[in-house]
């Protein structure tokens, strides 16, 4: 997962094209779940014996599917969320600013437990590159 740590350390261009990468990843995943799961389908309408087999491809197919969709969602309603306060009220500087405070602080595994929570109470205190303006992203 493309940590919000990142956003520091690369600058938010990047943190924000690596997210849309990943999230788009995640979409392939779903998709090639979906094809898991109905192919689960055919198999366990083929008879008697490759019922069990198709069953369980198909609950494969099914977790994968839930589980990749869920993490699109999440990971591209954050880079949305974060992209439209990434504009420097004064000058109008799209992603040029440095972090000067964020939170809540990230996991020690490098995972961001405000982005496991849908983004709930992530915020981050940033200044504009260009022009010395400071506002925050919430
Ligand atoms: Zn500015």
């Amino acid at each position: 997962m493309a940590s919000l740590d990142r956003i520091r350390t690369d600058g938010f261009r990047r943190w924000y094209e690596r997210q849309l990468i990943d999230c788009h990843a995640w979409l392939v995943s779903w998709f090639l779940g979906l094809i898991v799961l109905v192919s689960g389908i055919e198999v366990a309408g083929g008879g008697a014996g490759s019922r069990s087999s198709g069953a369980l491809l198909a609950l494969g197919g099914l977790a994968v599917t839930w589980y990749s969709w869920k993490r699109y969602h999440l990971l591209l309603e954050i880079a949305e969320r974060l992209g439209e306060q990434a504009v420097c009220p004064k000058c109008e500087a799209y992603g040029k600013f440095k972090v000067l405070s964020s939170g809540p602080a990230p996991l020690p595994d490098g995972g961001d437990p405000s982005l496991e929570n849908h983004g709930g109470g992530l915020w981050l205190h940033v200044e504009c590159r260009k022009c010395g303006g400071e506002w925050t992203l919430k």
